[in-house]
């Protein structure tokens, strides 16, 4: 008999994703305990699905001084968060949309707000 493919509760996925959210994005936070923030992406992480946005899922972390991090103490950053949690905001209509893809003569296939219908650059 054939090994089963272990599908969910598994912690590494399968390999990259293609996500909708890309560095440099505005999102709205979807979920979680900054539900309704927004902030713009600021790392993506395509192995696990996640997502860095300034100012959300903030942590403290005790950073003693090293030879190479001279601020020590208590620093506050953003931790990453599941990137289906986010959503991205279009920067044509403004309003947070899924993402679709489209062929712009000249520019390739680009992402698209489903509202509106602009491509995201
Ligand atoms: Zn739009």
């Amino acid at each position: 008999m054939e090994a089963q493919v272990r599908r969910s509760g598994s912690k590494a996925p399968a390999g990259p994703r293609r996500l909708s959210v890309r560095r440099d994005d505005q999102v709205l936070v979807r979920s979680g305990k900054d539900r309704g923030k927004r902030g713009k992406v600021l790392q993506v992480d395509r192995e696990r699905g996640r997502v860095v946005v300034e100012g959300v899922n903030i942590v403290r972390r005790h950073q003693k001084a090293t030879a190479t991090v001279r601020q020590a103490g208590i620093i506050e950053k953003p931790a990453p968060i599941s990137a289906s949690a986010v959503m991205v905001i279009c920067p044509a209509c403004k309003k947070a949309t899924r993402v679709g893809r489209t062929e712009v003569e000249g520019r390739g296939r680009l992402r698209k707000c489903m509202r509106c219908g602009e491509p995201i650059g």
